[in-house]
């Protein structure tokens, strides 16, 4: 990583930064991915004033609107059991029918916006209304657990 990685008035898109940063350093990430984490998470710092309350990485639950940590990258439960699945390539809750399932081991992912029927991007969360994660949804064509292709089902 030579460039600056954090162009001025990129802060629509430290959301996703940090949620990255939080991603990588949960239990059972590898050491060396964890420690990337812990560059970009003081780069991001020294170059940005963060908002905590918008950083987005607390989602509110679909059902019961109360927050759910990030604290596991597959699932989403809330303190009132309600349990979600996460997209499999950004981790938010999934909360839409905008969605595409693995053919190989059924894991679901937000759909690239160019493939959504949605006239806006509403139905993204929002702290994934960033170009980063929309370039991430249309980069990511195969199950980036198991390689397999997506079918959407709506
Ligand atoms: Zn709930
Ligand atoms: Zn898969």
């Amino acid at each position: 990583m030579t460039a600056p990685f954090i162009p001025n008035g990129a802060a629509s898109d430290v959301p996703f930064v940090l949620r990255v940063v939080v991603q990588s350093r949960l239990a059972g990430s590898p050491v060396d991915l964890a420690h990337e984490a812990e560059a970009l998470s003081s780069k991001v710092n020294g170059a940005i004033a963060i908002d905590p309350s918008k950083t987005g990485l607390h989602e509110l639950c679909p059902a019961c609107h109360t927050e759910v940590p990030l604290e596991d990258i597959t699932q989403a439960t809330c303190p009132s059991g309600h349990s979600w699945a996460r997209c499999s390539v950004t981790s938010f809750i999934l909360s839409t029918s905008m969605v595409r399932t693995c053919i190989g081991c059924s894991r679901k992912a937000l759909l690239p916006v160019s493939q959504s029927s949605a006239a806006d991007t509403n139905w993204l969360p929002p702290a994934a209304r960033s170009w980063i994660v929309k370039e991430l949804l249309e980069a990511v064509q195969r199950c980036l657990f198991c390689g397999n292709s997506f079918v959407g089902i709506v």
